[in-house]
C-alpha cells in the first residue's frame, strides 16, 4: 500500500514525502487506517524500529484539532530520551501542520520552564510518567480534555515501576478517550493495563 491509501492528508503527505519515506512499514500499513477511521483503541504488539511513532503520530496529527489549544494528545513513554525523540518526530511529520504545539515533559530538567511551555497551549504532550504525574499533581497540566492517548513501551514503563503513576495518570484523562497501546512483549501487567484501561482493543501484531 501507499501512504495516500492510507487515508493521510496532504499535509502529512507532503512531509512524508520530505522525509523520503517510500512505503509504509508493516505496522503503519495496519494501524493508520483503523487508528483514522475509527474510534477505537488499539494494543499493537511493535518492537523499536518498526515504525510505531508514525503509526501513532500520523492519525493522531490528523485527528487533533491544531486550531485549539487544548491539549488532546498524551504520549506517555519511558524514558527522556524516548520523549524527546517522539516529539522530534512529530514536529517532522507535523511541519505544514500550522499552528502544532507538542511538548516534551521529563525528569531531570526545570518543571517551571515545562509548565510554561505547556501553558502556551500544546495540543500534545509526550511524557514520562514520573513527571506527568508530578506537574498534575501541582496543577501545571490540564489533560481532562485528552482525546488520544498513547502507551508506548508500555512494556518497559512497567518494567521501570511505573505502574501507579500510569494508572493515577489516565485516571485524570476522560473516560470516553481512544487509547493506543504499543508494546514490543505482552507480560501479564501489560495485559492487565489494557483490560483495566481499554475497552475492546483491536489487537495487531507485526
Ligand atoms: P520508530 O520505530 O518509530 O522508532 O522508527 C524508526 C525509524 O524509522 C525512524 O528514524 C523513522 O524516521 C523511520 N521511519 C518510520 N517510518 C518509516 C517509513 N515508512 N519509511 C522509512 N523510514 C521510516
Amino acid at each position: 500500500s501507499t501512504f495516500q491509501d492510507l487515508g493521510l492528508n496532504d499535509d502529512l503527505l507532503q512531509a512524508i514525502t520530505d522525509m523520503g519515506f517510500k512505503n509504509p512499514s508493516d505496522v503503519q500499513a495496519q494501524a493508520i487506517p483503523i487508528l483514522l477511521q475509527e474510534e477505537r483503541d488499539l494494543v499493537a504488539l511493535a518492537q523499536t524500529g518498526t515504525g510505531k511513532t508514525a503509526a501513532f503520530g500520523f492519525p493522531m496529527l490528523q485527528k487533533i484539532d491544531i486550531e485549539s489549544r487544548t491539549t488532546q494528545g498524551l504520549i506517555l513513554s519511558p524514558t527522556r530520551e524516548l520523549c524527546l525523540q517522539i516529539a522530534n518526530e512529530l514536529n517532522l511529520y507535523g511541519k505544514y501542520c500550522k499552528g502544532l504545539n507538542v511538548v516534551a515533559i521529563y525528569g531531570g530538567a526545570s518543571i517551571t520552564d515545562q509548565a510554561k511551555s505547556v501553558k502556551k497551549g500544546a495540543q500534545i504532550i509526550v511524557a514520562t510518567p514520573g513527571r506527568m504525574k508530578d506537574m498534575i499533581s501541582r496543577n501545571m497540566v490540564d489533560i481532562s480534555k485528552i482525546e488520544y492517548s498513547v502507551l508506548d513501551e508500555a512494556d518497559e514503563m512497567l518494567n521501570m515501576g511505573f505502574y501507579e503513576d500510569i494508572t493515577d495518570i489516565l485516571s485524570h484523562t476522560p473516560k470516553d478517550k481512544s487509547t493506543w497501546l504499543f508494546s514490543a512483549t505482552m507480560p501479564k501487567e501489560v495485559a492487565t493495563i489494557a483490560k483495566k484501561f481499554m475497552h475492546s482493543p483491536i489487537e495487531i501484531t507485526v
